[in-house]
């Protein structure tokens, strides 16, 4: 008999098998993959270059507990993500700053000169509800068409004024010349890769990893007192409001034997081609080799869930699903997948472990 089967080797489920074995639990965890650590896999390709299977991710916090957390598991690479956007033939830094600005529009102007001209420019919008509004209320028209309109349309097949203003806000507008793509307090990478950090956190002996396994294919068989689910929560329940939509990523790796491709991390191409950016690895985990890969991102509707789409419907519809989800006794829910939220890797370990703190806060209250 195990206490929980935890569906996902991901972070939120391998958190959670982390946080519950230390206590002593039994643990199940299944993927239906081939491997653990969830979207955050890495490996070493047949060139011996490590890279992202499920695109780049870079780590990145304002959270000291989560750092200090993961830190149990892994050294740290200290790293700062830069990116560029390739507009009007030019390669300028994105998130759109002073430095953009400048190269863009031929001039010299400094911060406090800079504020003035994005005034200018700026469409002012309120309340501000969209992806839309987000963008032209601070830059205008002319550079949310080169830099967010495009990029948005292929990254989600919608129209920005159809998108909560949360994903725009993701990447927003500098006066200043930083031109890291993050700003948070801490940024680094795992020093020898996510795959291995999650191996660290999997190792417990009461934990007992089982992959390429549908648990739809076990739940029933295996003995266990409660489950966790990290999968699409719209899946557990067999669909019945209906379907949640998600945005897939088509990833078409190349390897260029070539020391280096492109000067900075990831360059995005909000204008022009199909994909959204090409990432090189290379920048992300320091790596020396005389050979380097690059991906580039296609987004696509069909394949493997990686994006809700925060949008007022597919929140209804996730409302429903959740309302569903606490009715049900002896199941959590957690996750980007879980909770249908477009979270980062940071938020979704800070969740997991909200999660556990409340599952043995009520294990305690019934031993009493
Ligand atoms: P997942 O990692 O998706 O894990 C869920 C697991 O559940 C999967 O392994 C899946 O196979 C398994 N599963 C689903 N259904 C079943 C089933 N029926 N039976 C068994 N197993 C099942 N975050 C950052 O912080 N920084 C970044 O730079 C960054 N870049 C990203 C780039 C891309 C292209 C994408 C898609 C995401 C990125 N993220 C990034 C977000 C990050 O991937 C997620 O926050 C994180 O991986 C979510 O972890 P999770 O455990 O919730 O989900
Ligand atoms: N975005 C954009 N142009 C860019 C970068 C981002 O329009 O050059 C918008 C787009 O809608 C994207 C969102 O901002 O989906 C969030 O970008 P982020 O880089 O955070 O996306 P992720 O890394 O999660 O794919």
């Amino acid at each position: 008999m195990y206490d929980f089967l935890i569906i996902g080797c991901g972070f939120a489920g391998s958190v959670l098998a982390e946080r519950l074995a230390k206590e002593g639990k039994k643990i199940l965890i299944v993927d239906k993959r081939n491997h653990i650590a969830g979207n955050a896999y890495d490996f070493y390709n047949k060139e011996g270059i490590l890279i992202h299977k499920y695109g780049p991710h870079i780590f990145h916090t304002n959270s000291e507990d989560v750092f200090k957390y993961l830190s149990k598991f892994t050294e740290w690479r200290p790293y700062e993500h830069r990116v560029l956007g390739s507009v009007d033939g030019q390669l300028v830094p994105i998130p759109i700053n002073l430095t953009t600005i400048n190269k863009l529009y031929g001039k010299n102007l400094n911060s406090d000169e800079v504020v003035g001209f994005l005034a200018s420019k700026a469409e002012l919008r309120k309340p501000v509800l969209t992806s839309e509004d987000v963008v032209l209320n601070v830059v205008g028209k002319e550079l949310y068409e080169k830099f967010f309109r495009g990029y948005t349309r292929k990254q989600w097949d919608l129209d920005p004024s159809e998108l909560d203003a949360s994903v725009t806000a993701r990447v927003p507008t500098r006066t200043n010349a930083d031109d890291r793509y993050f700003t948070d307090s801490l940024q680094a990478m795992p020093k020898n890769g996510y795959t291995e950090m999650f191996q660290k956190m999997l190792s417990h002996e009461n934990i007992h990893v089982m992959l390429n396994t549908n648990y739809k294919d076990i739940v029933d068989i295996i003995p266990h007192r409660q489950l966790i689910y990290t999968g699409p929560i719209d899946g557990y329940f067999d669909y019945q409001f209906g379907k949640l939509p998600y945005r897939s990523i088509d990833f078409k790796f190349e390897t260029l034997d070539q020391e280096n491709y492109q000067e900075t991390g990831t360059i995005n191409y909000p204008t022009s081609n199909l994909y959204t950016r090409i990432t090189e690895f290379k920048h992300l985990t320091g790596q020396k080799h005389h050979k380097t890969t690059i991906v580039y991102e296609y987004p696509t509707a069909e394949g493997d869930p990686y994006y809700p789409i925060p949008r007022k419907e597919n929140q209804d519809v996730y409302n429903q699903y959740k309302r569903l989800a606490d009715e049900t006794p002896n199941v959590f829910f957690t996750g980007r997948l879980g909770t249908y939220k477009y979270y980062n890797m940071d938020q979704v370990v800070a969740q997991s472990l909200a999660l556990f703190r409340k599952i043995i806060k009520e294990e305690n209250a019934v031993q009493q």
